[in-house]
């Protein structure tokens, strides 16, 4: 180098001056390499970068901390799984200085950074009644998860229903919600659509105050606010369960769902229909015998509801609408009413036929206790329904009288007749002559007087035609 110089400066040199330039060129070198040389490596020149506040270390050029800044963000933002950016971007210091540093290389700077910085990105906030209740790394997947917490709500109410079908039609959310897309969320509060939707599920644990009435017990207070004892008294470190004082204040950890929901329903849902039974009388079939001639079958009937619910609560049910899908079929039940001695059918028979000339109750100040049945002195007397009789022969002012008791529990009683045709304790069929019509006993003329008591006496005598067809 020294010759190349000494040769350019011959060179260029005018001519005749050259040996007089040639003398000049060793002090140049010396002041070139003592000077300049020297001075250039003492001295070097750094950059300090520095994050908030903190220095991380010393590059050579000032570029690299640019790109070491790039070189983080990609990193993070390949963790993270969403772009990210450097919230604190390093500050960076020249240093001009004797002293040897040592310098970070691209990468490891890049990891200083990663590990020292803050990290922002683009996210949705979903925001409940104007708080800010999570942060989602798209629209999409903050509406996936408001939607999935409809679905979720509303396949909760259809398999609670039992016997019926529940269409739910809409599902509405009843705070204010609001998606707000903002790019400087911090990226380690951005998290996916799973666990957001695991917390709103979970519901967040409101803070309430109780005031103690008499006799309430910490176990009565917690349980009827869905706590154990143990929650309670946790919440409530200072106060002794065993000497609760009414008016004393608590504070009750109480769940509280995150999201409210009200929602339409369509409810239908089927219902039985009772048949009805009814009765045929055979008078080939014995008395006291009876017979299903057709098997009774319940119809069925769909309702449909219209519900309106919220959080699981019905708040309103209207039917909308009833309509039978299958008519029930009547039970058809045949009951014997051929007489036989000594067995009621359970229903009574005119013992004669003829007008009624007095009936039941008051008359002439006293109670009349039957009716009087219009006859001709001999015409046959017939029993009412079978039975047993249980008295027979003169009856005072009611003359020949019987007296027949049937299986209901019913007694009949014929009084004023001229003949009396069975004995006490013959059993008679409905229909069977048991006497002929008189005018015996206190009697103005030939009449039956006809009874149906309760019992045997006259006092249990109830209106009889209740009672006969
Ligand atoms: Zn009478």
């Amino acid at each position: 180098m020294y010759k190349r110089v000494l040769a350019w400066i011959g060179s260029h040199a005018p001519p005749g001056s050259r040996r007089w330039w040639a003398a000049l060129v060793p002090a140049a070198i010396v002041v070139y390499l003592f000077g300049t040389t020297v001075y250039v490596q003492s001295q070097s020149t750094y950059y300090r970068v520095v994050m908030d506040g903190r220095p991380l270390g010393y590059v050579a050029g000032q570029e690299t901390v640019g790109d070491a800044v790039a070189l983080a963000e990609r990193n993070a933002s390949r963790e993270y799984g969403f772009p990210v950016r450097l919230a604190n971007p390093p500050a960076v210091e020249q240093i001009i200085t004797h002293e040897r540093y040592e310098t970070l290389s691209l990468q490891a700077l890049a990891e200083r950074l990663q590990a020292a910085g803050d990290f922002l990105t683009r996210a949705t906030v979903l925001v409940v009644d104007g708080q800010e209740v999570a942060a989602l790394p798209s629209k999409e997947a903050a509406q996936s998860v408001l939607d999935e917490l409809k679905a979720r709500y509303a396949r909760r109410l259809e398999a609670s229903v039992e016997g019926g079908r529940l269409d739910v039609r809409r599902v509405t959310i009843q705070q204010s919600i609001r998606l707000e897309e903002r790019d400087d969320v911090p990226a380690d509060r951005v998290r996916d659509a799973v666990d957001v939707l695991a917390q709103l599920m979970g519901g967040k644990q409101a803070q309430r105050v109780h005031v103690v009435r008499a006799g309430e017990s910490p176990w009565t207070i917690a349980s009827a606010h869905g706590m154990t004892v143990a929650e309670l008294l946790g919440a409530n470190p200072g106060v002794d369960p065993q000497r609760l004082q009414p008016g004393e204040e608590l504070r009750l950890n109480v769940p509280e769902p995150w999201i409210s929901f009200e929602s339409e329903e369509v409810l239908t849902v089927t219902e039985r229909i009772p048949f009805a039974t009814r009765r045929e009388y055979d008078a080939n079939l014995d008395a006291g015998k009876q017979r299903v001639k057709q098997e009774g079958e319940y119809g069925e009937k769909q309702i449909t509801y219209a519900l309106r619910r919220r959080d699981g609560r019905i708040v309103e049910q209207r039917k909308v609408e009833e309509q039978v899908t299958r008519q029930p079929v009547d039970r058809i039940l045949v009951i014997g009413t051929k007489p036989v001695a000594g067995v009621s059918t359970g229903r009574l028979i005119w013992p004669l036929r003829g007008r009624i000339t007095s009936g039941y109750g008051p008359r002439w100040g006293a109670m009349h206790t039957g009716i009087d049945i219009d006859g001709a002195t001999g015409q046959a007397v017939r029993a009412a329904d079978g039975g047993t009789v249980v008295s027979a022969g003169w009856d005072g002012g009611y003359g020949y009288a019987v007296q027949i008791r049937h299986d209901s529990g019913l007694y009949t009683f014929y009084a004023h007749m001229s003949r009396i045709a069975v004995d006490v304790g013959d059993a008679v069929a409905q229909g069977q002559v048991i006497g002929y019509v008189g005018s015996t006993g206190r009697s103005t003329g030939s009449h039956l007087h006809f009874e149906v008591r309760r019992c045997t006496s006259p006092g249990c005598a109830v209106p009889p035609l209740g009672f006969l067809p």
